[in-house]
């Protein structure tokens, strides 16, 4: 463990009396153990890489604290609006901050749980997480880190055993419990429960934990500018995280306020969904009947989540300059955008236009219906794939005359590092992750215990990642 680097950093908020933000918890007593996935690749990055499988139980399973980190968990305490309603109700109901250490870049990095057992905030619930669910939250944190989303990485699944009743699920449903790896778990939310509480002082600490931890460039600000200045920040990584979801297709699906870390950092996959064509209507979640949280309302549901930050903050800092810093969203989201699909082009930026030439991009592909995942795949790289794109089968969607201005533009870009396509993955198909594929995946699970086909997926996500070659800490504070 010579670059487990423990540093149990939250623990500091909390330990004068009454602090706010968290309550000790302790894990539920699971009958069985059963790993499920491993984060091999992460493991080895925060030092944990060693450890043998009765190890990797003790600590992921059943929660025996880390070596010099927190000795007990905590449960964070957090309110939110859900789908535009604000619950006074909600935080850590189904898991807990277990452990806080630093990767190999020396990043701050939490490990939370989902369905680790009942807190104060359970309500109705039983604090557990279904196998499916654990195993749709492996698939989309793989699929999104390789795509380059600044995303929460899935660190271990393991089956415990339990039989749960679910609305939505085949019951009773097999039981897992997920260690998540994440920079950070503040949420809007909890920034929220602390206005509602009326308590400036604790919020001001936030800032300054959240400062310190990841926005230390700001750390010079004082007063009311450390306030707005904090806010402006996550303004951008806001918008650069929704820019991303964009450019992979990606519907998280439950964009609620407690579903937002002041990060910019993608986490907690419930009912997400890859669209399969740029229909800006798709929508992840069978209980979003409006389509609030739908595919092209991304950017809105983000903007109107900080809004919801803005207000709190505004109990230590001026409406006024935190409107404005709220104005500057839709800049900055265009300027993420041009970003995030020239990357996903695999072309260089060109200026000015870039985000002129995504919005007919995306026009063109809403009003062909092209498939999402295999444009990118066919056009990686632009000019460089030229031929490769008119072998592809969707070639004839490239002849067309409504493509003629998106081709010019396309293959006028430079290529960004070219030899990628050299990678045997561009000889094969795109890897996409679709909803039939999710339940093929899950079926032979369900039925005989068969893994077989998640383990290829995983590996074949593994092999889209090393090909496209993304530096996942490229958007990271
Ligand atoms: P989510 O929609 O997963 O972000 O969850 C919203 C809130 O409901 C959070 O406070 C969760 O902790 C809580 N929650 C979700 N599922 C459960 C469960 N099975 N048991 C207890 N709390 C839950
Ligand atoms: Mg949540």
């Amino acid at each position: 463990m010579e670059n487990y680097k423990p540093d149990p950093v939250f623990e500091s908020l909390g330990r004068e009396k009454g602090a706010p933000f968290y309550d000790p918890v302790a894990a539920a007593a699971f009958p069985e153990h059963v790993v499920r996935y491993r984060n091999r690749r992460w493991a080895e990055k925060v030092g944990l890489g060693r450890l043998s499988e009765a190890e990797w139980i003790a600590h992921f399973g059943r929660f025996e604290p880390l070596p010099d980190n927190l000795s007990a968990p905590v449960a964070i305490r957090y309110h939110g609006h859900q789908f535009r309603t604000y619950n006074p109700d909600i935080g850590d109901g189904r898991g807990f901050l277990f452990a806080q250490l630093r990767d190999d870049q020396n990043r701050l990095l939490d490990l939370g749980t989902k369905g680790s057992g009942k807190t104060p905030y359970s309500r109705f619930g039983d604090g557990r997480l279904t196998l499916k669910g654990g195993v749709r939250e492996v698939l989309a944190t793989e699929m999104l880190e390789a795509l380059g989303v600044y995303t929460s990485k899935t660190f271990s699944l393991i089956e415990t055993g339990e039989k749960l009743y679910r609305e939505d699920e085949p019951s009773p449903a097999r039981s897992s419990v997920l260690v998540r790896l994440s920079h950070s778990h503040v949420r809007f939310g909890a920034f929220q429960r602390l206005a509602y509480e009326k308590n400036g002082e604790a919020i001001a600490a936030l800032v300054d934990y959240c400062i310190a931890q990841f926005y230390p460039a700001l750390g010079d600000k004082a007063g009311e500018a450390r306030i707005v200045s904090f806010f402006r920040t996550v303004v951008q990584h806001t918008a650069q995280l929704v820019a991303q979801w964009m450019a992979a297709g990606f519907v998280h699906g439950v964009l609620n306020t407690d579903n937002m870390n002041v990060t910019g950092e993608s986490f907690d996959y419930g009912p997400w969904r890859f669209t399969p064509v740029a229909d800006p209507s798709f929508t992840a979640a069978y209980f979003d009947q409006t389509g609030l949280y739908a595919f092209g309302r991304q950017a809105e549901a983000g903007a109107w989540n900080l809004a919801q930050l803005g207000g709190a903050l505004s109990l230590l800092a001026p409406v006024d300059a935190l409107n404005e810093a709220l104005q500057s969203f839709s800049g900055a989201y265009e300027e993420a955008m041009a970003e995030a699909f020239f990357r996903r082009l695999g072309v260089q930026r060109r200026g000015e236009s870039d985000f002129a030439f995504v919005a007919d991009f995306l026009k063109w592909m809403t009003e062909t219906g092209a498939p999402y995942e295999r444009v990118f795949f066919d056009w990686f790289c632009g000019s460089a794939s030229e031929n490769r794109a008119a072998q592809s089968p969707a070639a004839e969607l490239y002849e067309q005359e409504k493509f003629a201005d998106i081709r010019n533009a396309l293959t006028s870009f430079t290529p960004e590092k070219p030899e990628r396509l050299s990678h045997d993955y561009f000889s094969g198909k795109p890897c996409a992750m679709l909803i039939d594929e999710v339940e093929a995946i899950w079926a032979p699970i369900a039925e005989k215990d068969d893994w077989s086909l998640f383990d290829a997926k995983l590996e074949e996500i593994s092999r889209m990642r090393e090909a496209l070659g993304f530096d996942a800490s490229r958007f990271s504070p």
